[in-house]
């Protein structure tokens, strides 16, 4: 993210992290941070995995991860990876084998805990397998799995635990001269996922993967998510993001994006600014701001639309993005372009027109003929 010299109260100074490559995505370094998922389908129907995977492609994610728990679900990776439009993670817990059949069936990246995969002949077979196929590994550190000798040693899961598990699992990749990995040390506990990332930070350049685990269902999960990577993102912490919800794969990704978007670390589709609306409303509010996400999803474009239910606030935010409209009176109200007062419009035309207006105006900033307002 570029510094911004005349709002110096925006700028978030991201840590230095080494860059790796997750497929064709890089990771760390000064690299945008990417946003993932992972898929709840059964690996073994590719089908549908695949059908998951495109769809979490579509809304954004820019990696997806894929459990392996099984020698079938490898061979079945094979043909998901194929036909994936980004990058596969698999996630592979305890068994080296699935971790070598995952790498061969060319996953861009495994997830697994060296120091949970047996004998160190395993472990070198595993890196080897990932080092031939060009695949990179995450570690990921789980307060709910920490090692045994950890809990003894800390009484319980904490983040001086978390943080010596991750620096245990680097030192065996190092040992074995494996420099392809990044990390994460993800806790349901905000304040200890939060404790622990910043000591990671610390302690190593890995680009790290960030996660609050088992954050809940879509608001709760939401929210805890905001809170805990918000935080962190904005300390510059963070290469990598997977927003954890009970809930469809895609919501995942628009949470991700959405985090992102607010602390302006990365931007895609419209940014819509909307009123919360009270009784001043010139249209409803609530009913149009609905409509207009579901017919502005297919946007990429990064840009900005305010739509505000009356002239208290409808100008001012106007100024500051590519398409406004305040509600006025009379039944109808008033279209803003570029930040400059436009024309008039009917609330009942409104929405068709204000989705070809958002049209046009990304039309013009793709072609390089109109630079987007910030207004995140
Ligand atoms: S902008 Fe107007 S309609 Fe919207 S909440 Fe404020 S006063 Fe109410």
């Amino acid at each position: 993210m570029s510094l911004n010299p005349v709002r110096p109260w925006r700028n978030i100074y991201r840590r230095k992290s080494r860059q790796i490559q997750v497929g064709n995505v890089p990771v760390g370094g000064d690299a945008p941070i990417s946003v993932q998922t992972m898929t709840n389908t059964d690996t073994r129907d590719v089908a549908a995995t695949v059908a998951q995977v495109q769809a979490a492609a579509d809304v954004g994610a820019d990696i997806v991860r894929v459990s392996v728990p099984d020698e079938a679900s490898a061979r079945a990776l094979k043909e998901i990876v194929r036909e994936s439009p980004v990058p596969i993670v698999a996630d592979i817990h305890f068994h080296y084998k699935r971790g070598i059949e995952a790498a061969e069936a060319g996953a861009a990246c495994l997830r697994i805990n060296p120091g949970n995969i047996g004998s160190p002949d395993r472990v070198r077979e595993v890196i080897a397998a990932a080092r031939d196929h060009g695949c990179s590994i995450r570690i990921g550190v789980n307060a709910g799995s920490l090692e045994r000798h950890l809990l003894e040693k800390y009484g319980e899961p904490c983040p001086d635990a978390m943080i010596e598990s991750g620096l245990e699992h680097i030192r065996i990749l190092q040992d074995n001269d494996f420099h392809e990995f990044k990390i994460s040390v993800k806790a349901s506990d905000v304040f200890m996922a939060a404790a622990a990332y910043q000591g990671l930070a610390e302690a190593t350049d890995a680009p790290i993967h960030l996660g609050i685990t088992e954050a809940g269902g879509l608001t709760s999960g939401t929210i805890k998510s905001a809170i805990g990577l918000g935080n962190l993102l904005w300390m510059g912490i963070g290469d990598t993001v997977r927003v954890s919800l009970s809930a469809d794969p895609v919501e995942e990704v628009k949470v991700g994006y959405e985090i992102l978007k607010s602390l302006g670390l990365r931007h895609r589709g419209v940014n819509i600014i909307s009123c919360p609306s009270c009784a001043r409303q010139g249209f409803d509010v609530i009913k149009t701001v609905e409509a207009l996400e579901q017919r502005l999803e297919h946007i990429k474009t990064p840009m900005s639309l305010s739509i505000i239910g009356c002239v208290v606030n409808g100008p001012g935010e106007a100024l500051m993005t590519d398409v406004g409209f305040t509600g006025g009176g009379a039944g109808a109200g008033m279209v803003y372009l570029a930040g400059a007062q436009s024309h008039k419009m009917s609330n009942d035309q409104m929405i068709d027109h204000i989705v070809e207006q958002v049209e046009k105006r990304a039309a013009e900033i793709e072609a390089g003929e109109a630079a987007p307002k910030a207004a995140e």
